[in-house]
This record gives structure tokens, sequence and C-alpha cells, in this order.
């Protein structure tokens, strides 16, 4: 937890030296109590700055999602909007504007019967949003269930293992119980069969995921909607799917638009992606929208002051910044259709080029290829090359590339995988650049006796693949 800062051997509560090349007073800064004066701006900022050069290089940073690079002019109208709150609707009445026309642009783009009636908002990412996704679902099973006269006091959620890490969240702390369908052999992901399974009268909802976090794949979200429609017709049960689209729901509509995941399925009530990942703005802005106000529960939906009329909100937050979503609209503006399609189509070259790549070097073995999300996965072959998959991760770390090695959830803990995210900023130079580092590591691995790495320090951190608390329900 952060307030902790472990005094390290030999150097604990030290404070700060500042380089004398400034000449300045203070000389030294205490590290861990507020300085009891001033200084001057620059040599604050020099500070700040050299301590954050070890930070990894966030472009040769292979395992996020999130966008780690934005256009000049991007970056420049968000220094521009860095005092704007986006809750003060009524003294930044464009941006608000701005905010709206992107829900509608989406409402569009993810194919909503009457974009006029979707509802949505923006949020700080797709955790945010999968919470207001999951307290809409939750709230209207407890009014289905209030208004049949029956108890509303056991909710629970279906999704897949492989769900990230938000949705065991908004489990946690929204007291819903978490069904999660294990992974059975090669499936990977959310089965349409297993998901009815777990199914009762106290499910909420189906989150079905579009672009796995642990593997790039795809849920088949239109599989699983007709599962839940044949429900129905056997026992009445209505269960809603939202789909967690973080990644794919930017992804999908540009790269494949015949497939059917979307509002275009009557039985999806709400998505949610985020701006920061696929829709290319830097970090924080996610989006959650719902097919029509039927399904989004007006009591959830609190009032603010706009122009001196009203403005529904619907957030976890009150203040946020509005720059991101500034930046998100001018992508739209910018990008549009075509330049999105373009944007995602070459991240899915790499992807797909890199992965057959992989694949041929010899003790690779691709568990996805890249042609869904631009993600795949690979793991060391089973015939033992006589190196993990943490080898790989940390012998690319010492080369400056990130690229986290971590095993699958249980059933499948026997997969240790490495996960490469490809995203805009990483074209087929780069990409060459990996290639060579990998073959360098591969070959030194091949070559040289060496003691296996423990997975737990070199596997790297798994933005949101870590192992679940709660236990697979096996169906
Ligand atoms: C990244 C991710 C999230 C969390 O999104 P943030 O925007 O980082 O909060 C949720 N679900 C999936 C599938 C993701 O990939």
């Amino acid at each position: 937890m952060a307030p902790k800062h472990p005094p390290r051997a030999g150097r604990g509560d030290r404070d700060l030296e500042v380089n004398p090349i400034f000449t300045r007073e203070p000389l030294t800064v205490p590290r861990y109590r507020l300085p009891a004066g001033e200084m001057e701006p620059s040599t604050a900022y020099q500070l700040v700055h050299d301590e954050l050069m070890l930070d990894g290089n966030a472009r040769l940073n292979l395992a996020t999602f999130v966008s780690t690079w934005a256009e000049p002019e991007a970056r420049l109208l968000m220094a521009e909007c860095a005092d704007k709150n986006m809750i003060d609707k009524d003294e930044y009445p464009r941006t608000a504007e701005l905010e709206l026309r992107c829900v509608h642009m989406l409402a569009r783009l993810w194919n909503a019967e009457d974009p006029r009636r979707a509802v949505g908002c923006s949020t700080t990412g797709s955790s945010e949003a999968s919470m207001l996704g999951g307290l809409a679902l939750k709230r209207r099973w407890r009014e289905r269930r209030r208004t049949a006269g029956e108890p509303a006091d056991r909710p629970n959620l279906v999704m897949g293992v492989n769900v990230q890490i938000c949705w065991e969240k908004f489990a946690n702390y929204f007291e819903v119980e978490p069904r999660y369908v294990p992974m059975e052999g090669d499936r990977h992901h959310l089965g349409a069969r297993e998901a009815v399974e777990l199914c009762d009268e106290n499910t909420i909802g189906v989150v079905a995921v579009l672009g796995s976090t642990f593997d790039g794949s795809y849920e088949p979200v239109a599989d699983i909607a007709a599962a839940l429609d044949d429900l129905q017709a056997r026992t009445g049960l209505d269960v809603p799917i939202h789909v967690d689209g973080a990644s794919g729901a930017m992804i999908a509509p540009f790269l494949d638009p015949d497939l059917l995941w979307d509002f275009r399925l009557p039985r999806v009530a709400s998505i949610n992606t985020s701006g920061h990942k696929y829709g290319l703005v830097m970090p924080g802005v996610g989006w959650a929208l719902w097919r029509d106000e039927d399904a989004l529960p007006d009591d959830l939906v609190f009032h603010v002051n706009y122009l001196g009329g009203d403005m529904p909100t619907f957030a976890l937050n009150f203040s946020r910044p509005g720059a991101q979503v500034v930046a998100q609209y001018y992508n739209f503006l910018r990008l549009g259709f075509d330049g999105y399609r373009r944007v995602q189509q070459g991240c899915r070259d790499v992807a797909t080029r890199l992965a057959a790549e992989i694949g041929r070097l010899g003790p690779y073995e691709l568990l996805t290829g890249g042609d869904e999300l631009p993600v795949f996965v690979f793991r060391v072959r089973g015939d033992a090359a006589g190196f993990t998959v943490y080898d790989v991760s940390a012998g690319l770390r010492e080369l400056g590339w990130l690229v986290p090695a971590y095993s699958f959830p249980e059933n499948r803990t026997d997969l240790d995988v490495l996960r490469v995210v490809v995203r805009n900023g990483l074209g087929h130079d780069l990409a060459d650049l990996f290639m060579d580092g990998l073959h360098r590591v591969t070959s030194r691995l091949r070559s040289h006796e060496h003691a296996p790495r423990d997975p737990r320090e070199d596997g790297g951190f798994a933005h949101g693949a870590e192992p679940k608390k709660v236990r697979a329900r096996q169906v």
C-alpha cells in the first residue's frame, strides 16, 4: 500500500541530494517529509525529472494496452485543457458538449438501434465504466425481483475467469457474487453453454469480454446472446449482457464490421471501452454506454446544473480532468472512421506479422495470432527448450523491452505465456528491432547453461491478468 516507504538498506530516510551545479540552496531535501521551505521551480523540476528517468521507456512497454503516443496537437490541446474540470458542466459547457458528441459517435459506431436514445458518459477508464455498467445491471435486477415480490439479496454476475481485475473489484466492492467460468482445455475464455449453466434467477447479467486481457481473443458475444435467448425461451429468465470492450470495442467496429457483438444484439444492454487504449488517447478516459434509457435506471443518475438547466451525470468521481475527453474528441475529428481503421489495421498487420515470425523461430508456440485484438501470446514449446518464458521476459527487459510473462488461471496453470500488445506507435521498424532482440535473447538462452528464473521475480506486471481471489466455478 502506498503510505509505506520501507527504508532501504544503506539509504534509509536519507535526504535527496540536489546536483550542486545549480549552486542553489537547499542542496538536500527530505525524501519522505514535506520540505520546510521553498526552492526554485527549475531545481524542483530537475529533481523530479531526474528521478523519473529510471521509469521504463513507455514506447518499449509491450505490456500495457494503454496509449503511449499522441500527436503533438493532441498534447497541445491536453495542455490547454489541463485546468478544466469535467464536472463543471456549467462553467465549461463546450467541454461538456464535446463529451456528448463523443457519446453519440460511439453509439453510432456500436450500432445502437436509435442512437439518439442511447445514453452514456465518459469515465476515468474502463474500470470505472465497468463499475457503472455492473451497477446498472444490479439495480435493474433488484427492481425486477422486488416487482415480482422475490428476494433480492443474493445477486451474482457470470463471467469467464479471464475477466480483467476490474470485474473482481466490482463484485467485491458492490457485494455481488462473482461466478467465474473456468478455462477448459483450449477454451481460454467464456463459452456460451458454460455461461448459461451458471445463470439463475439471481444473475444480474453476463459479462462478455471483447478482447481478453489474457490472450487478446474475442469472446463469442453473439453465441452467448443466442444461448441466453434460448434460456429465456425455456425458463423465462431474462439475463442481459454487458460487453467489456475495453480494447475490442475500438478495434472490431473498424476491422471486423460483420462481427456481431454490439447493440445489434438486443441482449447487449451496455458496453464499455477505454478511450486510452485503442481509442488512442493518453491515460485516463473511458466510456460507458447503455442501449437506451430503460437500460440505465434513473435512480442511479444524479443531476448537476448546466447552463441554468439540468444535466444528468452518472459517475463514481466528482472532479475529473477534462483534457482527455477533449483529446478523444480531437482524435475522432482528426482521424474519422477511415483514419481509425488504418491505425488499427496497421496494429493488426504488425501483430500478425510478429506472431508469425515468432512462431517460426522454433522454440515458441503461439496461443493466439494477433488477428482479433492486435495482441498475441506465445509459450515455450512443451519439449523443454531448457528455458522458460520468465527467462525470456527478463532477457528482453535487459534490452529495454517490457514483455510480461505470466501463468494462466486454474485448470490451465500449466500454461506459462508471454504477451505482446501492439499499439499505435509500434510500427514495422520498431517491430524489426524487437525481433532482433528476441533472436538474441533466444539464442543466448539456447546456448547457455543457466538457472531458471523465478516467475515471482521476473514475470513482471500482468496488467489485469493476475489470478483471481475466488476460485472459478466448475461447470
Ligand atoms: C484494461 C482493461 C480493463 C480496465 O480498463 P482501465 O481503462 O485500465 O480501467 C477492463 N477490462 C478489460 C478487458 C481491459 O483490457
